[in-house]
């Protein structure tokens, strides 16, 4: 018989089997992070997606964000320094790279080429995993049947995750669920309806209109609804290019078997906007067309699995924290009503929810099942409320908990347990693996023995004073009597305070007596509140750029957080600078929608001289701007090329090196390369004297950088920056050498 040829005598192998460690089903944002978290811990990965494309709501095929790049999560209008890390950057500044390049909405290409790189994993694209078999409380096989090929997978995994947004996973391994919204009683939650019922968050639908540069008629299909202007209670539609997240509805109807129903109500509610917006008059639509409606509805809310804890508003707004904390928010308690569009009332936000929350923990107990043993979620389908939920479902967040729930994955088939057990009594180690991958938590301290720098000696060639005197652009805040007074923070480095010299402008035609005090916080993003430590005031003459001195001559705590608050003084404006300095903060937030975090900091200068940037940070594992110093930057004012030498206590074995640089984690909406990102650097090993080239990159843009090389022999190793992307300094969080590359 020729090769190639096929018949029913001769078949095609059409079935494939799969043994891998981890399964992990959907490919959404948590089902991507998961996936390449698994990969990179060196477990067997499986990724099954059902879609021809990945993301969920963000992907090409849904654009539930038009030009896919609003991911918060932990990133909010009152929240500092809080962009996720990891997998989730990695995509982020991927994506932000190739959009100032030029590529518009292609954030699944960008996710599928991260998750193809990785040699550990397997992505199935296209392909419904449709059955589960169980062998006592596992998961023994997950069958899938790709779509388009006749092809029929049987998946053995060790262990699942179920990152299907619907639970499909969980709900058909007899998983415990939960659907709908719980009673106001059952957690104390203040957004939650007096009775339980069956309703969630509904669909969207989204669509693109363009400019086809000549009149275009519209007639709506005879079944698209009636919509007039009233009806757009709070809905903005101005812009009519890029469709709508408050074109929504199902919420009262079963998203999980009802989506096609929700989809032909959806299209109903779309052609009717439309409808409306060229046909009613006074939109500028004359000549627009739309070019292209999502075939798939933007699902928000489905079944959440039930763990051995479900998280609640009451957890949340208490900013908690939890023994077992692997992942962290700070979504906005987002509410949307039942009916949608047809609610008559706001889409979102006000009565509906609660703004910018603050960031909590989220604990590893909300990320397996409580009764299935080899089973874990992560994503919009964890062991929260309903009211929890409309904060946890933020894309950066179900990032980072597909990030955590793949590190428990490694640990679970490292020691052959369960994640029940991993969270009673690995979480230190949990936090170390996945601190290998980037994957960090707010405010939760990390220890690896294993990294060669963690008792290394460090030289650099320069670093940054916190003197900012000189670094005006111009912009001012008034010391006004907001709720929020003037103030800034920032964390001592000397034992005593005895001076910080403010630069400001008073208006007036007198002197004006501005009183400030000196506070040890208390919470991160809060300057209400703490310890008053010292009071004075300094008589300001009338002018610009008037250097203000506050003499405190108070003792300090090296290490700790601190910040200045200036009491409201009519007609006085203090100078700012825009520098981002993770963990230097001022108090009031530049507002914007969409949040955009703030790069600005009041002038100022302390005596004795703050030195929160010194190279010694390369060595600590705090690898974000937070309560703790974190970050080398080197004098703005010197010339590249600078560098960092590190050596270690002895001669030892290496043959890889991990590196952090900062991406700005204050900026939200990430739209190009962050300019305090290194671009091009060195990276040298030392022996007896000598520099040996071990990895050379000229063109940077991410976060976190490993290198991997041939085992050597080393005394210690030397970053040389040689240029950033823009910023005038070298900032990098971390320096770390090991042994070996692979987690262990
Ligand atoms: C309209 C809309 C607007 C939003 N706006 C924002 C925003 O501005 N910012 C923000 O941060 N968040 C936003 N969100 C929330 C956020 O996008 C989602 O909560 C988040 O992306 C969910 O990610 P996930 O991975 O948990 O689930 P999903 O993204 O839903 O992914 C699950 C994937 O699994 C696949 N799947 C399901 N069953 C199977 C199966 N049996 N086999 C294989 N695959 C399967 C699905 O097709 C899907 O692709 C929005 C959500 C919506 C719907």
């Amino acid at each position: 018989m020729e090769q190639g040829y096929y018949s029913h005598e001769n078949p095609q192998n059409l079935v494939r089997t799969h043994r891998v460690d981890v399964a992990i089903v959907g490919g959404g944002m948590a089902g991507a992070s998961a996936a390449v978290t698994a990969a990179r811990l060196g477990l067997k990965t499986l990724l099954a997606q059902n879609r021809p494309c990945l993301g969920g709501p963000i992907s090409t095929e849904c654009e539930s964000n038009s030009d896919g790049h609003l991911i918060v999560g932990g990133s909010n209008w009152t929240t500092r320094d809080a962009r996720e890390t990891g997998p989730i950057e990695e995509f982020r500044m991927t994506s932000a790279d190739r959009y100032e390049n030029g590529w518009r909405n292609h954030f699944s290409q960008v996710l599928r080429d991260i998750v193809e790189k990785e040699s550990n994993l397997t992505l199935l694209l296209n392909t419904e995993v449709y059955d589960v078999k169980m062998e006592g409380k596992r998961i023994r096989e997950l069958t899938a049947r790709t779509i388009g090929s006749d092809l029929t997978h049987h998946i053995f995994p060790k262990m699942v995750i179920d990152c299907s947004g619907d639970s499909f996973v969980g709900f058909a391994a007899g998983a415990k669920y939960r659907q709908g919204r719980e009673a106001k009683a059952e957690f104390n939650e203040s957004l939650a309806p007096e009775e339980s019922d069956s309703c969630v968050l509904g669909s969207s639908l989204y669509f693109r209109a363009v400019d086809v540069g000549h009149p275009v008629k519209f007639t709506p299909p005879d079944w698209a609804d009636r919509i007039d202007e009233s009806m757009f209670v709070n809905r903005n539609h101005q812009d009519i290019t890029n469709g709508y997240w408050w074109l929504e509805c199902g919420g009262d109807m079963d998203t999980v078997c009802d989506n096609e129903e929700i989809y032909k109500k959806l299209l109903k509610i779309l052609y009717g906007i439309w409808d409306h917006i060229k046909n009613g008059g006074g939109h500028g639509a004359d000549n627009f067309a739309i070019e292209w409606i999502s075939s798939i509805p933007a699902k928000r809310e489905s079944r959440r699995l039930i763990g051995d804890h479900i998280l609640t508003e009451g957890e949340i707004l208490a900013h908690s924290t939890f023994p077992d904390g692997v992942a962290y928010s700070g979504g906005n308690v987002d509410l949307h009503p039942i009916k949608g569009f047809y609610s008559g009332n706001e889409p979102s936000g006000g009565r509906h929810g609660i703004i910018s929350p603050g960031l909590y923990q989220i604990p590893l107990r909300c990320l397996y099942s409580q009764n299935i043993e080899n089973l874990l979620m992560a994503g919009r389908n964890i062991s929260v409320s309903h009211v929890a939920l409309s904060s946890t479902r933020m894309m950066g967040t179900c990032s980072v908990l597909g990030q955590a729930a793949a590190g428990t994955t490694f640990l679970c088939v490292k020691y052959s347990e369960n994640p029940r057990q991993v969270a009673q009594k690995r979480i230190g180690e949990l936090l170390r693996i996945l601190h290998r991958v980037d994957h960090t938590v707010p405010g939760v301290a990390v220890t690896d023995p294993d990294n060669l720098c963690a008792q290394a000696s460090v030289k650099v060639s320069s670093s940054m004073k916190l003197n900012l005197l000189h670094r005006g652009t111009g912009m001012r805040e008034k010391l006004s009597a907001d709720e929020i007074p003037s103030a800034q923070s920032f964390i001592a480095t000397t034992e005593s305070l005895d001076e910080a010299i403010f630069l400001m402008h008073n208006r007036s035609a007198s002197a004006v007596t501005v009183h400030a005090e000196l506070v040890r916080q208390q919470e991160m993003y809060e300057f209400t509140t703490g310890e008053v430590l010292a009071t004075t005031s300094c008589t300001l003459p009338p002018g610009n750029a008037v250097q203000a001195h506050f003499r405190f001559q108070a003792k300090l705590q090296p290490g700790t957080r601190y910040y200045i608050r200036m009491a409201h003084a009519p007609d006085v404006e203090s100078c700012l600078c825009e520098h981002y300095l993770p963990g230097v903060w001022k108090s009031k937030m530049k507002r914007s929608w969409p949040p955009q975090g703030d790069r600005h900091n009041h002038c100022v200068r302390f005596i004795p001289e703050q030195h929160p940037f010194a190279g010694e940070n390369l060595l600590n594992n705090n690898n974000r701007g937070g309560d703790a110093l974190s970050i080398w930057i080197s004098d703005p004012d010197a010339p590249f090329p600078q560098s960092a030498e590190i050596l270690f206590p002895e001669r030892s074995l290496c043959s890889c090196v991990e590196l952090v640089f900062d991406t700005g984690l204050d900026h939200i909406n990430i739209y190009s390369r962050q300019q305090e990102c290194v671009k091009e650097y060195v990276l040298e090993g030392i022996i007896a004297g000598e520099y040996q080239v071990l990895a050379e990159e000229k063109d940077n843009f991410l976060r976190f950088r490993k290198h991997v090389f041939p085992p050597i022999i080393l005394d210690g190793i030397r970053l040389i920056v040689k240029a950033s992307n823009g910023d005038p300094s070298a900032r990098v969080y971390q320096i770390r050498a090991y042994k070996n590359s692979t987690v262990e």
